[in-house]
């Protein structure tokens, strides 16, 4: 069984699961994960705001082309603040 690792940058962290539904059961441990791409992170390589886990991969591809929604009139959007 491969372990779940973080792959954000070459970064190789071993993720240790979350929550064990199964603690015999490897398929029903939850690790933690991007809420954007669903690959696994680690801490370092991932920041949570406002419950959403977003990796590092992701949150430089959001601040690059930023959602068009917000993004109609003010052709600058105010970027989400970040909890630190
Ligand atoms: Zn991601
Ligand atoms: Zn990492």
């Amino acid at each position: 069984m491969p372990f779940v690792k973080c792959s954000v940058d070459g970064c190789n962290t071993k993720l240790q699961p979350i929550q064990k539904l199964d603690p015999r059961d490897r398929e029903t441990w939850l690790y933690r994960e991007c809420d954007d791409c669903f690959r696994p992170a680690c801490e370092k390589h991932s920041t949570e705001t406002d419950g959403r886990i977003v990796c590092d991969r992701c949150r430089r591809q959001m601040e690059a082309e930023p959602r068009p929604l917000l993004d109609l009139n003010l052709g600058r959007i105010d970027r989400p603040r970040q909890i630190s």
